[in-house]
């Protein structure tokens, strides 16, 4: 019997697996780093004990330490959690050698999913499909190119030690085949250290649909259906959902058969996903199997009303799994949204600081947010900057739809960037609630759901004049000094004699300039004004009311509400179909540009340097990409913040940098 676990992990999956331990009475030990010594699940586990320094490298990717803590503190068992040390089959070794309960697959398992072109010999020998292609030991050009040919373009050049995205090129045609393979090649040597290649069909409309397994000690395996996980940035999910919409019961029972027989393969136990690429035309097809409990699992919670992380003690204490095949079944629809401190805007880059707000939605029976953060902490440099996990429910996916775009309007954060109004568009958009889903989403809809990308409307100026005139006119009421003054009047709003002015807004990519005119002026007992705004030949009249975060308009008598919020200027309204994002220009102030995303030149988070591209002394227009740097599996531009020059770079190619450590030296010019 398992009575105590520590958890190998940090954030929302730790406070997670807390949840499900303390539900069953087992003690719970968290492990934590300097940067973590009040963090959420130091406060929410029985015990906690300090791993050292807050690099990871330095605690929680440790596995001596953590072998270490959990020996002094007695416990039976580890859960790795996701991330960190859950793949990685020397620590599940060593906690087999100290007599330590390794909640995850057997040692082996692991192993045999580490590499792409292993784990597809195996899975062919299962008779799990795999997507058509060369797997080979013979690394010869010309028999990696004749299978290109022989299969036809567009092909995808994969390195078999990938991950992240490494080592990939895609050839559209025959005469591109000798440069991608030497760039593929060239790149998985530098990443990990083998370039060992395979040849895949390029599919050009797939989607990712994953079948969550489970198999305990005693041979028994089940399916708990699928996810669709298709809407992707930079192969990273996004917005996850449960059961994949459109899927038939046959495809979805061939699936859920094929993964089972991809996890007997290598004699799984525990819970692992088997991810594929969906094809438009219903055949799917192997890509890679993860040996651990996925960020996404919560959708399949749902719908299935299963606790997963209950699952995987019972099955790691030799218990059978909780259910047979039959027993399990599919109610309702379920969505996975990542909250990130991100600006989708500044090619995702990771956003640093406090949170000085963190209001998130109600939890009831149709939502639920998993989060390892409380207001007032610190998003550091060193991990993922994910906030939370919003999970939601409902009866069928249009009903689950809307209450994920309710709870993301209800979700209030201030102090970082979040990727929640990007969220928003995603899930407002049109292709997504008509379940045109592809990995390829964000790019093919990149024009509804990047504030600098979308179309401008200008029948959304009103709505925005709206808002800035509100907030305009709320603020002179709060800072009028004496109450009972003609100039805290609403009504009389400003001191300017025609009570007119001009309203300066940047939004999707252009400026525009609206024209005001307060129409009620000088009637008695009226509380609330109504406006004239006008643009070019357009003119609306509007009126309205505000509080916290819920706007209401009245535009040219039909009224209409919103949520809103606002930081350093920048709004957003969230209407049904979409989040408009604007800049109010504040008279005299202009607005600059926002090139340098605010972080400086200090590295984002751990990472490693990938290129640098401009010639140190070389002057540069503003916006210049200076270098690029990858971490967390995404790369980040450091962009010129000026027309001006490096001076110095503090780092080379290939180099590894910590979280803050500064870049680069650069000097305007004047
Ligand atoms: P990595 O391990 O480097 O992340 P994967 O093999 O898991 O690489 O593939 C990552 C993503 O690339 C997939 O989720 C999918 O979006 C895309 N992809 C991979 N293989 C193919 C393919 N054959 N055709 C089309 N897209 C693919």
């Amino acid at each position: 019997m398992i009575k105590k676990i520590l958890i190998a992990n940090r954030g929302e999956i730790a406070c997670r697996v807390i949840k499900s331990a303390r539900k069953m009475g087992i003690a719970t030990v968290a492990v934590y780093s300097d940067a973590d010594a009040n963090a959420l699940h130091v406060h929410k586990a029985d015990e906690s004990i300090n791993i050292g320094a807050a690099p990871s490298k330095e605690s929680y990717l440790v596995a001596d330490r953590i072998i270490e803590a959990a020996k002094k503190l007695n416990v039976d068992a580890i859960h790795p959690g996701y991330g960190f040390l859950s793949e990685n089959a020397a620590f599940a070794e060593k906690c087999k050698q100290n007599d330590i309960i390794f909640i995850g697959p057997p040692t082996s398992a692991i192993e045999a999913m580490g590499s792409k072109s292993a784990a597809k010999h195996i899975m062919e020998k299962a008779g799990v499909p795999l997507v058509p292609g060369y797997h080979g030991d013979d690394q010869s050009e010309s028999l990696l190119k004749k299978s290109a040919d022989d299969m036809g373009y567009p092909v995808l050049l994969k390195a078999a030690a990938g991950g992240g995205g490494k080592g990939m090129r895609l050839v559209s045609s025959e005469t591109e085949f000798k440069e991608a393979l030497a760039a593929a090649k060239r790149e998985a040597n530098a990443s990990f250290g083998d370039d060992t290649m395979l040849v895949e069909k390029y599919l050009t409309q797939p989607r990712h649909v994953e079948i969550q397994v489970f198999c305990d000690q005693h041979g028994n395996g089940v399916y708990l259906f699928e996810r669709d996980c298709s809407v992707q940035r930079r192969h990273q999910k996004v917005i996850e959902e449960a059961p994949a919409p459109g899927l038939s019961d046959d495809t979805r029972k061939q699936m859920g058969e094929a993964a089972l027989k991809a996890a007997q393969a290598i004699d799984y136990v525990g819970a692992g996903t088997v991810e594929f690429l969906y094809d438009k035309d219903g055949s799917f097809y192997f890509m890679e199997m993860n040996t651990r409990l996925q960020v996404e699992h919560p959708v399949t919670e749902f719908i299935t009303g299963e606790d997963l992380v209950e699952w995987q003690i019972k099955v790691a204490q030799g218990q059978p799994l909780p259910k047979t095949q039959n027993e399990l079944t599919i109610r309702g629809h379920a969505f996975e949204a990542r909250i990130y401190a991100e600006d989708p805007d500044n090619d995702f880059l990771p956003s640093t600081g406090r949170l000085t707000l963190l209001h998130p939605p109600q939890e009831n029976k149709h939502v639920r947010v998993d989060t390892g953060v409380l207001e007032g902490d610190e998003v550091s440099v060193y991990y993922d900057p994910m906030i939370a996990k919003l999970v939601v429910w409902d009866e069928d996916r249009d009903k689950a739809l809307q209450r994920l775009l309710k709870a993301l309007r209800e979700y209030y954060i201030d102090g970082v960037t979040t990727n929640i109004e990007f969220l928003y568009n995603v899930a407002a958009s049109k292709p997504f609630g008509e379940q045109d889903l592809v990995t390829t989403f964000i790019e093919k809809n990149k024009h509804v759901l990047f504030a600098d990308e979308v179309e401008p409307d200008v029948e959304k100026l009103p709505m925005m004049a709206a808002l800035l005139l509100l907030v305009e006119q709320q603020q002179t009421m709060k800072f009028a000094s004496d109450p009972t003054s003609p100039w805290s009047l609403p009504t009389s709003w400003r001191a300017n004699e025609q009570h007119e002015q001009i309203l300066k807004l940047h939004y999707a990519g252009k400026d525009f300039e609206l024209n005001v005119r307060v129409l009620n002026d000088g009637q008695t007992g009226v509380t609330t004004n109504t406006w004239q705004v006008s643009y070019q030949s357009n003119q609306w009249m509007i009126s309205g009311q505000l509080s916290e975060h819920s706007l209401q308009v009245n535009l040219d008598g039909h009224r209409q509400r919103f949520t809103w919020s606002e930081k350093n200027n920048q709004f957003v309204i969230f209407a049904a179909d979409e989040a408009y994002h604007f800049t109010h220009y504040l008279p005299d102030l202009g607005v600059e540009d926002d090139v340098d995303s605010g972080q400086g030149f200090n590295a984002p988070m751990n990472g490693t340097v990938v290129e640098l591209l401009v010639e140190p002394d070389n002057v540069v227009e503003k916006g210049t990409t200076l270098m690029v740097m990858e971490a967390m599996k995404m790369e980040h531009s450091i962009k010129a913040p000026a027309r001006g020059k490096v001076t110095s770079f503090f780092f080379k190619a290939g180099e590894l940098v910590d979280g803050g450590a500064p870049l680069l030296e650069f000097e305007e010019d004047e």
